[in-house]
C-alpha cells in the first residue's frame, strides 16, 4: 500500500476511535446524573446518583451506605410514583434503624449470638440485635460512605460503588474489599452485581434492603407476593434459624401461588407469631445451583405495577415491615405505620456460619464472591 494512504488511513481509524469513545461517554452521561447529597455528621460529602432509562424510569443511589433512596416507575397508566420507603435526606439516613434502601453487610441477617468459628477460631461480633448480630453490627456497610464512579461504557445508566472493610470490622476476619454495581437497564431491570475478596477466610452474605410499596395505600397488605419456594427456615423466638427446612405446604408460607400478603398474616400460626408477620427467609426451589433464577414476584392490583425478583442466591428474606410503627417520618414527612413496605432480601440463609448444613458463606483469599439481583418491573 501506498505509504501515504496507509497513514491516512491510520489516522482516520484513530479519529473515529477517539469519537465514538467521547460519544460513548456522552451517552452513559446523559443516562446518569450526579447530585450532592449531603455532608455526613463527621464532615463527609454523599453524592446522589440518579440513573435514568428511556421508559420513564429513575433509580436514585447514595454513596452514603450504597443505598437506594428512590426508584420511580410508571403505574399502568403511566403515572410515575417512587414505589420505595426512605428520606429526603442524608441526615435521615443517618439516623435510620430501618434500613431503607441500604446495601447489607458484611452479612445479611442475623449470626447467634453474634459469634461464629473458622477452623477453630472463635471470632465475635458486635451483638446489635438483643443478644444476636444483625445485618453488619452496629456499624455495618449502610452506614459508611462508598466510592463511586460511573461505568465508562456505553449503554445503560451504571454506577460502581466500592468499600474496604477493615480486617476486624465489626470483629469480622480479614480485609474485604467490596464492590457492588447498580444498572437500570432499557428493559426497566434494576440490576445488583455484588463481588469481594479477602486477605483471609471471612463470611460474607451481602443483600439489599429496599422496602417496596407499589401502591397508593398506608400498607402493603393487598400486594400480590409468590416466592417461587417449597421450604422456608423456621426461626426460633431471637428469629434464628432452627436449622431445618421446614415445607410451606397447608401454611400460610406457601406463596408458591400469587396470594395477597395480607390474607393470612393474622393467622393462628406459630412461626407468624414468632416473626410478629412473615420475618423469614425462604428456600428458593431452584437453588442457586440454576445461575439466574426467578425467586418472586409481586403485584398491587390498584396501581398495575408489578416487580420480578430474579437472583443467583440460594435464598430469600420477605419481611413484612412488622417492626415499623408509625415513629418513623420518612419521605415528604410521611409516617410509616406498621407494614408500610415490605422487602425481598436475596441471601444466603441467616446464620449459616453456625448451620454447616447451609449453603456455605465463607470466602477464601484467592476466590471471589459474586451475587447477582435483578429487580425487573412491569405493569398489568
Ligand atoms: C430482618 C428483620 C429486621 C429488619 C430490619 C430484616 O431483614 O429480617 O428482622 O427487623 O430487617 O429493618
Amino acid at each position: 500500500m501506498n505509504p501515504r494512504i496507509g497513514t491516512a488511513t491510520a489516522l482516520l481509524v484513530l479519529l473515529f476511535g477517539c469519537l465514538s469513545a467521547r460519544s460513548e461517554e456522552a451517552g452513559n452521561m446523559k443516562n446518569i446524573r450526579k447530585v450532592a447529597f449531603g455532608t455526613t455528621a463527621d464532615g463527609k460529602m454523599a453524592d446522589l446518583y440518579i440513573l435514568s432509562n428511556t421508559h420513564g424510569m429513575e433509580v436514585s443511589v447514595t454513596t452514603y451506605g450504597a443505598t437506594v433512596v428512590g426508584i420511580k416507575v410508571p403505574d399502568r397508566n403511566g403515572k410515575r410514583s417512587d414505589i420505595t420507603l426512605g428520606y429526603d435526606s442524608l441526615e435521615g439516613y443517618e439516623a435510620d434503624k430501618s434500613y431503607f434502601g441500604a446495601t447489607i453487610g458484611r452479612y445479611g441477617n442475623r449470626i447467634a449470638h453474634g459469634e461464629f468459628s473458622l477452623h477453630s477460631k472463635k471470632y465475635t461480633l458486635a451483638r446489635n440485635n438483643g443478644e444476636n448480630h444483625l445485618h453488619g453490627g452496629l456499624k455495618g456497610f449502610n452506614k459508611v460512605l462508598w466510592t463511586a464512579e460511573k461505568s465508562s461504557s456505553s449503554g445503560p445508566a451504571s454506577i460502581r460503588l466500592r468499600y474496604l472493610s477493615k480486617d476486624g470490622e465489626e470483629g469480622y476476619p480479614g480485609k474485604l474489599s467490596v464492590q457492588v454495581n447498580f444498572t437500570l437497564t432499557e428493559q426497566n431491570e434494576l440490576k445488583i452485581n455484588y463481588s469481594a475478596t479477602t486477605d483471609k477466610d471471612t463470611v460474607v452474605n451481602l443483600t439489599n434492603h429496599t422496602y417496596f410499596n407499589l401502591g397508593e395505600a398506608d400498607t402493603i397488605l393487598e400486594h400480590q407476593l409468590m416466592l417461587k419456594a417449597s421450604r422456608f427456615t423456621p426461626v426460633d423466638a431471637g428469629l434464628i434459624p432452627t436449622g431445618e427446612l421446614g415445607a410451606v405446604k397447608g401454611s400460610p408460607f406457601d406463596f408458591l401461588k400469587g396470594t395477597a400478603i395480607g390474607e393470612r398474616i393474622n393467622q393462628e400460626d406459630e412461626q407468624l407469631k414468632l416473626g410478629k408477620g412473615y420475618d423469614h427467609n425462604w428456600v428458593i426451589d431452584a437453588g442457586a445451583k440454576q445461575g439466574l433464577t426467578l425467586a418472586a414476584t409481586a403485584y398491587e392490583p390498584n396501581s398495575g405495577r408489578a416487580f420480578e425478583v430474579w437472583t443467583t442466591e440460594p435464598g430469600i428474606q420477605f419481611y413484612s415491615g412488622n417492626f415499623l410503627d408509625g415513629t418513623v417520618h420518612g419521605k415528604s414527612g410521611k409516617a410509616y405505620p406498621l407494614r408500610a413496605g415490605f422487602c425481598l432480601e436475596t441471601q444466603h440463609f441467616p446464620d449459616s456460619p453456625n448451620h454447616p448444613k447451609f449453603p456455605s458463606t465463607v470466602l477464601k483469599p484467592g476466590a471471589k464472591y459474586h451475587s447477582e439481583t435483578i429487580y425487573k418491573f412491569l405493569t398489568k
